[in-house]
């Protein structure tokens, strides 16, 4: 089977329905990326197939733990990279605006690129989550963060939890041996206002990987002092 009509299979089996303009959509931030990387190093994910399912159907793959998606959410994308999940959640939600956060130029410059070629209502900014978490104007600010391969739960949940609005939600990308990276959150989720609402588990096809996302609904307000300061969330995690 095609990779993009692959995507669209499964998306659809997810309860996702993936149209022909999004798919469009997709297979030209595709080929942009593909571009994007032959200037600077973004990804070392090329391989067509690999590519649409480890970046794109991965992605949208959030959407599952997302009710009511027809609403106008906004959402930031924490530590994005080149954008995942952001970019191609751009591309599906046309309704919704998202930020992206990224601290490698490279990666935002690429990011913003992408997001004036295809039209998308969105932002990719150049900064660290510690840094913004703290910023008015983000604080507080997001019906969604979201966030794939940027650090373990409890450092993650500091980064990303004081961006939510109360009763928001953080949906974090992991892999299917989450069990004890949730156990080792608990703590710095009670600080951080943050609880465990579900654990939502399935398997990208072709064996491509089990998934695992944890779904943290923002109970409580994120004390001020939370983010620290650039590098200590990491350097001292909550546990
Ligand atoms: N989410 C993307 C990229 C993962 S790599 C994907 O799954 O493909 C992790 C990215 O997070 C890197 O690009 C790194 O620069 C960024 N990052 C790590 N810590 C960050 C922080 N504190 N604030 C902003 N970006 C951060």
């Amino acid at each position: 089977m095609d990779p993009w009509q692959l995507l669209s299979h499964h998306a659809s089996d997810w309860g996702i329905p993936v149209d022909p303009a999004t798919l469009d959509g997709f297979r030209r931030l595709y080929d942009l990326l593909l571009e994007g990387n032959r200037r600077a190093n973004l990804t070392r994910i090329t391989d067509e197939r690999e590519a649409v399912v480890k970046h794109f159907l991965d992605s949208i793959s959030v959407l599952r733990a997302v009710p009511d998606r027809q609403a106008p959410f906004r959402f930031i994308d924490v530590g994005a990279g080149p954008g995942f999940p952001g970019l191609p959640l751009l591309v599906m939600q046309r309704h919704w605006s998202g930020t992206m956060l990224e601290a490698t130029r490279k990666k935002v410059d690429f990011m913003n690129e992408a997001i004036q070629a295809l039209g998308l209502s969105g932002t990719a900014l150049h900064g660290r989550a510690e840094e913004f978490g703290q910023d008015p104007a983000h604080r507080g600010a997001y019906d969604l963060v979201f966030a794939r391969a940027v650090a373990e739960l409890n450092v993650l949940s500091e980064l990303c939890l004081p961006f939510l609005k109360p009763g928001g939600r953080f949906i974090a990308m992991k892999g299917a041996n989450v069990d004890a990276e949730v156990a080792g959150a608990q703590k710095a989720l009670k600080v951080l206002g943050g609880s465990i609402r579900e654990i939502e588990r399935f398997a990208l096809p072709e064996g491509f990987g089990e998934r695992a996302l944890v779904v943290v609904e923002k109970v409580g307000p994120t004390p001020k002092g939370y983010p620290r300061r650039a590098g200590q969330p990491s350097a001292k995690p909550l546990c």
